[in-house]
């Protein structure tokens, strides 16, 4: 057995555990299991500082959780989205594949606690089906591995499962999303990365939310992916007394600059069944985002994104940049709020560059069919090219 291994099997996940260890009462406790079963780690529990710190909050359960009973499972309607068992496919040419129930951690504000834990809910004995409608979709050339977390799997079942992936033609990429650098930076070792390195291009999403959690053990696993060649991405999730706060959010998002992983994303808490009281007002996101934006490196500056209700798909927030606008002009405040005028430029508005690209390429296209006939097709120019 790897360490890593044995580090799960050492976790805190019983109501005796919870019990004992963070003086939850025994019938509370009971409620909390049965509700969304615990998971701690010994590398992550040693993380935790003092009780209710970012740490803590993020994967020890609390009553609050039980209080949340009119929101939903499955807010984001990713059920009504999967085609067959294991598969989600929301955007056109992307797909989200669940490949195991298991996670190195089970997260408190996880949006997918429906499943995670439950061995029925996502299955090794569907993963043909799925497999069967990626190669019937030639559309889709993007696929991220998830669950659970992919790296929960042996090096040797997340390769058959790579394997298969790459002998479809149209698949280009291959992401796996994974909180292991984060949770437990053990698992990230030379020879999955040796691996990994030979399914090219592979993606890593991994999901930091504080600082604390960027260690020497997460900075070396980290640079055991880049090593390998792969980009490594982060995906925090904006949580009330974890990280909604300008300054954690700029070390945090300094901190993985410099450890080679670029910030990505910062979601708004999905109003998952159990989680709400993470749920901080979107302005405290656009806020952080007008705190980040300019005074540090744009390296670093992730997206503010809303996981729309519904299935709706990722939504960019902006803090307001724009004062007003006419036909004139457009008026812009900067970073320091110093204000600016920008002037609009006259034009029509349906023959901008992108359509001049686009027109291009059709002609283009229609040459080849006609080669005889090049010289005489006029290419349009337009006045503000
Ligand atoms: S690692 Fe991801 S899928 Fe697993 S419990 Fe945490 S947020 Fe949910």
């Amino acid at each position: 057995m790897e360490l890593w291994q044995e580090m799960i099997r050492n976790s805190v996940s019983s109501v005796d555990h919870l019990v004992e260890k963070f003086s939850i009462e025994r019938e509370t406790a009971e409620k909390l299991d049965e509700f969304f079963q615990a998971r701690i780690n010994p590398y992550y529990l040693s993380l935790i500082r003092y009780p209710g710190d970012p740490i803590w909050l993020q994967c020890v359960p609390d009553i609050a959780e039980l209080e949340d009973i009119d929101s939903q499972e499955d807010p984001l309607n990713e059920d009504d989205m999967s085609p067959v068992p294991n598969i989600t496919h929301r955007y056109p040419d992307r797909a989200l594949f669940l490949v195991t129930s298991q996670c190195g951690l089970y997260c408190r504000f996880c949006t997918r606690k429906r499943k995670v834990g439950d061995q029925s809910k996502i299955s090794m004995r569907t993963l043909e089906s799925a497999f069967q409608y990626l190669e019937s979709h030639p559309e889709i050339n993007d696929v991220i591995l998830s669950g659970g977390d992919p790296l929960m799997l042996t090096d040797n079942m997340l390769e058959k499962i790579i394997f298969r992936l790459r002998q479809i033609k149209h698949i280009q990429i291959i992401r796996l999303g994974t909180k292991m650098p984060c949770v437990l930076p053990h698992r990230i070792t030379p020879q999955l990365c040796e691996m990994l390195r030979k399914y090219h291009p592979i993606y890593v999403n991994t999901h930091f939310n504080h600082p604390w959690e960027l260690t020497d053990e997460s900075k070396r696993a980290c640079a055991m992916l880049a090593d390998a060649g792969i980009p490594v991405g982060n995906q925090c999730v904006l949580m009330k007394g974890v990280n909604d706060n300008a300054d954690v959010m700029k070390d945090l998002m300094k901190g993985l600059l410099a450890m080679r992983v670029r910030p990505y994303y910062i979601y708004q808490a999905d109003l998952t069944k159990g989680a709400n009281h993470f749920r901080t007002p979107l302005k405290v996101g656009l806020e952080i985002m007008d705190k980040l934006r300019g005074h540090i490196s744009g390296l670093a500056v992730p997206h503010f994104v809303v996981d729309a209700p519904g299935g709706g798909g990722k939504i960019p927030l902006l803090p307001d940049y724009v004062i007003s606008r006419d036909d004139e002009k457009i008026v812009l405040r900067n970073f320091k709020y110093n204000i600016y005028e920008y002037p609009e430029i006259n034009g029509d508005s349906n023959s901008n560059n992108a359509d001049l690209f686009m027109r291009r390429k059709k002609i283009r296209r229609r040459t080849v069919n006609k080669k005889d006939k090049i010289r005489k097709i006029n290419i349009p120019v337009l006045n503000n090219s």
